[in-house]
């Protein structure tokens, strides 16, 4: 099979369109470039595609590529680092991301990006600074990305107003291949001023990009915004028109009822890191945002606080915390977990009629899995992928026509130089602040 075929047939497979729709036995996915070209019962495949090179996926499950929602590539170094400690943040965390420099910034994004890819993710909504190196990254291992350059003037790794600018100057003036698109994205409410986030809503209104940012996520973060706006960070965002159908709010673990209502009327998006918030923190106000139909989109956010960017189990971690805090199980049925990987993401991004669906007219961002006598027997495909199977079962992944992974390999990769490089920053980074691996 080539890596690239300008037309391709994936025959025989059981297909999971999303988006709601019933699962199709004995499919097939016909992809012609960088988009999907027909979806349907092998039977019905129409004749103009009977001559083109085919692959025959029998016994393979197809899904939509997954959508990582919230995450900070760079930060895939903290894996393992200072793990289970109190003072992890500030012993290990601050230190390390002081230390940075651009040019250890690309080499360090691979392996989490690598992760993504292997467990099923084609899309990553990544947070930080030196986003230019961060989009080297992606655009290296072909994998899709929204990039938002972390503005905040008030706290964070490197604060100040030009951290607009640069964010600006990335937007206005870099130039990257179609697979990479921009956020707005500031730090959180407490780390930027009222006069900065009013310039960020402006501008991203402005230039029709989401906005990507941390609301509410801890104690701290409520109390300090409490203190200088005599309101809550929600309210804060709210009022300030920071929160609206194109907004992507991570964690919203502080918030209150009143807040909930706010956030209710606003149409954000819920950015939900399960893992994540359960490590770093506690889990989120879960039943009073499924009640108020505020459905999340599911991230991992970063190897500090969820060692790996596996969303698939994310799902299922998404379930059993949501179903513990007493969510019905009717709001967590599999295809609407799903969603918060897929169409729910690609709704907050503005790209609904593009990902999230294995549908005529829309990216070929896919995944194909492998079924084996480890994963049967299977009634549904999609309960045995969030349930039962795992990155195990990830066998190729296709993003915007292009196979980025290949019987578990990345085919178009030197691993070994791309080893060699991610281990050559990681121990720049130790040796600069002093820690042992
Ligand atoms: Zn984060």
């Amino acid at each position: 099979v080539s890596l690239k075929s300008e037309r391709i047939v994936l025959k025989h497979a059981s297909v999971i369109c999303g988006g709601g729709s019933e699962w199709i036995a004995d499919a097939s996915v016909a992809i012609e470039d960088s988009k999907i070209a027909f979806v349907g019962p092998q039977a019905q495949i129409p004749i103009e595609y009977h001559e083109w090179p085919s692959l025959d996926l029998t016994r393979h499950i197809i899904s939509p590529g997954l959508i990582n929602s919230h995450s900070h590539v760079v930060m895939g170094f903290f894996r393992g680092l200072g793990h289970g400690k109190t003072n992890m943040i500030e012993s290990f965390l601050f230190p390390a991301e002081k230390s940075l420099t651009p040019e250890l910034i690309a080499p360090l994004c691979y392996s989490y990006i690598v992760d993504g890819l292997k467990s099923g993710v084609t899309s990553f909504v990544d947070h930080y600074y030196f986003s230019e190196q961060i989009a080297a990254a992606f655009e290296l291992l072909g994998v899709r990305a929204w990039i938002g350059e972390t503005i905040a003037d008030l706290g964070g790794a490197f604060p100040g107003e030009d951290s607009f600018d640069r964010a600006r100057s990335l937007i206005e003036t870099t130039q990257f291949s179609s697979r990479i698109r921009h956020t707005l994205a500031p730090h959180a409410s407490d780390t930027v001023s009222t006069s900065l986030m009013k310039k960020i809503v402006d501008y991203a209104a402005q230039q029709k990009l989401p906005i990507h940012m941390h609301l509410a996520q801890t104690k701290g973060e409520f109390d300090r915004v409490m203190t200088r706006e005599q309101k809550t960070p929600v309210r804060w965002a709210y009022d300030l028109g920071a929160l609206t159908h194109n907004t992507l709010a991570v964690h919203l673990t502080n918030v209150t009822e009143q807040d909930i209502s706010i956030l209710e009327k606003s149409k954000a998006t819920w950015g939900w890191c399960p893992s994540s918030t359960v490590i770093y923190d506690r889990l989120a106000q879960v039943s009073g945002l499924f009640e108020a139909e505020i459905l999340p989109a599911i991230g991992t956010d970063c190897a500090a606080s969820c060692d790996h960017s596996d969303v698939m189990s994310e799902l299922r971690t998404a379930f059993l915390f949501a179903k513990d805090r007493g969510v019905s199980g009717e709001k967590l049925s599999c295809d609407k977990l799903l969603a918060m990987a897929t169409t729910t993401p690609a709704k907050v991004l503005g790209v609904s009629s593009e990902l999230g669906q294995i549908k005529a007219g829309m990216l070929a961002d896919l995944v194909v899995h492998e079924v084996d006598v480890a994963t049967k027997p299977i009634f549904d495909p999609l309960t045995n992928l969030i349930f039962s199977a795992g990155s195990r079962n990830v066998k190729h992944v296709m993003i915007d026509g292009h196979w980025r992974l290949w019987n578990r390999q990345l085919p178009h990769i030197d691993l070994n130089n791309l080893n060699a490089q991610h281990d050559a920053a990681v121990a720049t980074i130790v040796k600069r602040t002093g820690h042992s691996l």
